[in-house]
């Protein structure tokens, strides 16, 4: 019988694989709980026969990937270290070179086998154990009932859609949906269109619906990223696309904007307003209680560990950054801390630090502070994990792809960088 520590991996996305690598890699055996029949995780498609209106609830949407969605940043910094992407490939791939990807390096490191399908994570229960070590129970549909020794989640943030909260939007008289289900833009043909949100979704679909849509109305949401209304012409030439205000009021099939202006007649409601962490499978850890705050889970040491059991962690709850090399450096912490290669502080000074790090995700912070926190974070994961902190190269790129983004921000994809 192996005595080698077992720990489940909840989600076979980039994270879960990433993870998951790792551990096998350092002689630790995995179970990879994924609740679909694929890995991919958000960039996998699911394709729908209809579009629910948000207003109903979407718990049964698992994937807000469209077919022709594409990566925003650029390849270099969406890279397993070691496992280059094909040759060929564009510097920003599309979703389904992603997901081939995905696959390919799941294959390449034997983690297929270790993926469970269809089988969605319910909760963890901890296990009296007389030896002395903890041990945890996952809990799926269906069952399994094995015990581990620790626990990552890999189940994303980006599932459930944060709603705006505007007056009326409950009896508006058109459909509200949310990107989550955006699949094609057929389906909005002949139709008025407002999108609410001018994050990267917001922008791609209010694009690709163009053509399509009678008229296309962007409204910049509070929330989003650039909020402020720009210049005209910044959709370029030839197209139904106008930019306003952010939506204050729904009546009938009326859009009240901020600056009074009315949208009139919208047949569809888009809100492109990102996503937020709820409690659902994270309140359902018995004996070790975390929780959605919105923004994040909370209370998590170092944004990654539960701070009373740091055997179970959380990826991914960073709010700014390049998730692909985040997953990276927290998989060498992880593994580094359950093979007891680094000692955490006691739990009562993880407990304050983690309490810390909530108050502060909850509080009123610059962009500019939350990129230096994040930074500040991956430098700190490096030198716990005993590897090189990301180069200047990387922030660089990110940099160039950032300004780049802003330069042409109708082509930036296929326009070469200057
Ligand atoms: C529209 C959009 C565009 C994006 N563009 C980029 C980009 O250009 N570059 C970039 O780096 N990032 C981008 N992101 C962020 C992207 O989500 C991350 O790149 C990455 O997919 C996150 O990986 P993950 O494994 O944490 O989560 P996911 O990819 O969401 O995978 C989570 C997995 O966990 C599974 N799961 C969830 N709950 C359970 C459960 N209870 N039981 C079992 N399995 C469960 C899910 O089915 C899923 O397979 C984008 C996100 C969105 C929404």
């Amino acid at each position: 019988m192996s005595h080698r520590k077992k720990i489940a991996v909840i989600g076979a996305g980039p994270a879960g694989l990433m993870i998951a690598r790792e551990l096998l890699a350092n002689d630790l055996d995995v179970a990879i709980f994924e609740r679909r029949e694929c890995l991919g995780g958000s960039w996998a498609l699911q394709s729908l026969t209809e579009i629910p209106d948000v207003r109903q609830g979407l718990s049964h949407i698992y994937s807000p990937a469209f077919p022709s969605l594409r990566a925003n940043f650029p390849k270099q910094v969406m890279e397993v270290w070691g496992f280059p992407y094909p040759k060929g490939t564009p510097t920003y791939p599309s979703r389904e070179q992603i997901c081939n990807y995905l696959e390919d390096f799941a294959r390449h490191s034997s983690l297929i086998e270790k993926i469970r399908f269809n089988h969605q994570f319910v909760g963890l229960e901890q296990i009296d154990s007389s030896s002395g070590s903890r041990k945890w129970r996952a809990l799926t549909e269906p069952d399994n009932g094995e015990e581990f020794s620790g626990v990552v989640l890999c189940n994303s943030r980006y599932s459930t859609p944060s709603l705006p909260d505007i007056k009326g939007l409950s009896d508006f008289t058109g459909k509200v949906e949310h990107s989550l289900t955006y699949r094609v833009p057929e389906n909005y043909r002949n139709q008025r269109v407002a999108v609410m949100g001018t994050g990267p979704s917001g922008e791609d679909i209010s694009r690709e619906i163009s053509p399509q849509a009678t008229k296309v109305y962007v409204c910049a949401h509070k929330g989003s990223r650039e909020h402020l209304v720009p210049e005209e012409g910044y959709y370029g030439e030839g197209n139904n696309i106008t930019r306003h205000k952010d939506i204050a009021e729904c009546r009938g099939k009326t859009l009240i904007l901020e600056d009074g202006e009315k949208l009139e007649d919208v047949d569809v409601l888009i809100l492109c307003t990102g996503y937020q962490v709820e409690d659902s499978v994270i309140t359902s850890l018995k004996g070790a209680f975390l929780s959605g705050n919105k923004l994040s889970v909370a209370p998590l040491y170092m944004n990654l560990f539960h701070p009373e059991f740091p055997e179970l962690s959380v990826t991914g709850m960073e709010i700014l950054g390049v998730p692909f090399m985040l997953f990276q450096y927290q998989a060498k912490v992880i593994v580094r801390q359950l093979k007891g290669e680094i000692t955490l502080p006691p739990t009562k000074q993880r407990q304050y630090a983690a309490r810390r790090i909530e108050l502060m995700q909850t509080g009123k912070i610059s962009l500019e502070t939350r990129r230096d926190i994040a930074i500040a974070q991956l430098r700190r994961l490096a030198r716990l994990g005993d590897v090189k902190p990301p180069s200047a190269e990387i922030f660089l790129t990110a940099q160039k792809s950032s300004i780049h983004r802003k330069k042409y921000p109708n082509t930036y994809r296929d326009v070469p960088w200057d």
